[in-house]
């Protein structure tokens, strides 16, 4: 959803689908500008989309500060995922059903099980989870 604040009716520019690809200083510790490029989105074979930088599209703009607002592309795969060999769904978060995830005995729960989301969802689904390994412990109690 593209929305215009009061605050870009003041008169800011908006680009998109740039990225930063270095600060450059003034050799006594102040911003002087930064260089982007272009990035052009394309679809991976596993079918997820992601971007790549378009050659020869890099600018310079000059700049005193900069403020960056960083987005969220899934869960982690590196580590403990890789480790237990977690599957992870189409938007990169760890799949499950019900909380449980791929391998029997590991659940998931809040931005890693359902992608860059809020607090309160981190919260309640912590509980929700917490329920569902504490079902599952008591059914492995009485398996043995
Ligand atoms: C910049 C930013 C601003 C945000 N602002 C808001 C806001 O204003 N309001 C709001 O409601 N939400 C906001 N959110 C979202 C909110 O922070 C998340 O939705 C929430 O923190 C998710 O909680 P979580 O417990 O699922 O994951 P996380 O808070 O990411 O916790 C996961 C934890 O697991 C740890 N971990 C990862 N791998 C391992 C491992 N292998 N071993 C041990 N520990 C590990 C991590 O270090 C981390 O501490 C913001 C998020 C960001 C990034």
């Amino acid at each position: 959803m593209l929305r215009t604040s009061s605050s870009h009716e003041e008169g800011a520019d908006r680009h998109w689908s740039l990225e930063t690809v270095a600060f450059e200083g003034d050799g006594q510790g102040n911003l002087k500008s930064l260089i982007t490029r272009e990035l052009a989105w394309f679809t991976r074979p596993d079918g997820r989309r992601g971007f790549e930088a378009v050659a020869g599209s890099e600018k310079s703009w000059s700049a005193e500060m900069v403020l960056i607002a960083v987005g969220f592309l899934g869960a982690e795969r590196k580590g403990l995922a890789a480790e237990l060999a977690l599957n992870f769904d189409a938007r990169g978060n760890i799949a499950s059903q019900n909380y449980a995830s791929s391998v029997p005995g590991v659940f998931a729960a809040g931005d890693a099980r359902r992608g860059q989301s809020l607090v309160v969802w981190a919260i309640a689904e912590g509980r929700e989870a917490a329920k569902v390994v504490d079902t599952y412990l008591k059914e492995k109690a009485v398996e043995c």
